[in-house]
């Protein structure tokens, strides 16, 4: 199996964000075995945040010889603003009294050496999947948590995966006592119900999912 660079996998566990760090191993895993399926092919992240996923999805792409495009507003979630539970003062841009998120994602992109492979979008993901016209060798799906975000991200980019690629999708929650239902409703059934992807592995609230046909 493909060992990830312990500098990589230290700079990704000293970030701030809200990937654990069993389920990082596991999206590292994945994103090389399809990179390695499917050479050439980049790998998209949609949901950035400070860039802790991404340095585990970079290293991958480093390996693999391709390029992690990772897509962000940098704006934060809905439950990442201000009285809901996920919010970082810290992260509150002091002239604009918003959240931001890009200052700490580039320091993290510094620390861990990955621009050179580490491509930002820093756009509303469906702008992006609208623009996007490559086929995808990895596409991890981290964004926004709602029923309407969920659903854009599944219709803008579940299609760009390759056969033989993968669908990764953070925080399913099939029981809603352990977390929201929308990546599960908007992203997980629809994928499993299309007849075009099979699951591969669950780690956490990690589904990793390979497109078998068109
Ligand atoms: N993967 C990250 C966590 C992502 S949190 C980690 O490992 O820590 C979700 C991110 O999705 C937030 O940074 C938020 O700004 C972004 N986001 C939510 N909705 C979005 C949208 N519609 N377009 C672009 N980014 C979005
Ligand atoms: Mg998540």
């Amino acid at each position: 199996m493909t060992v990830m660079d312990p500098r990589l996998r230290q700079v990704a566990l000293a970030t701030k964000g809200f990937m654990p760090e069993a389920e990082g191993d596991a999206l590292f895993v994945a994103a090389c075995a399809a990179c390695s399926e499917l050479p050439g092919l980049p790998i998209v992240e949609v949901g950035t945040y400070c860039g802790r996923s991404t340095v585990w999805l970079g290293a991958a792409a480093k390996l693999s010889k391709t390029f992690l495009f990772t897509v962000d507003h940098h704006l934060g979630s809905e439950e990442n603003q201000k009285g809901w539970e996920w919010f970082d003062e810290s992260l509150v841009d002091a002239r604009t009294q918003k959240l931001n998120t890009l200052p700490t994602f580039l320091k993290t992109l510094k620390q861990a050496h990955i621009g050179d492979v580490v491509v930002p979008i820093i756009a509303e993901s469906r702008l992006a999947s609208q623009q996007w016209s490559s086929e995808l060798a990895f596409c991890f799906v981290d964004g926004g948590h709602g029923d309407e975000p969920a659903r854009l991200d599944y219709q803008g980019w579940a299609p760009k995966v390759a056969v033989g690629g993968c669908l990764a999708i953070h925080d399913i929650f099939s029981d809603p006592k352990d977390g929201g239902q929308a990546p599960y409703k908007f992203i997980y059934q629809p994928a499993i119900d299309s007849g075009k992807f099979d699951e591969i592995s669950a780690t956490g609230s990690l589904r990793i999912l390979r497109r078998t046909k068109r």
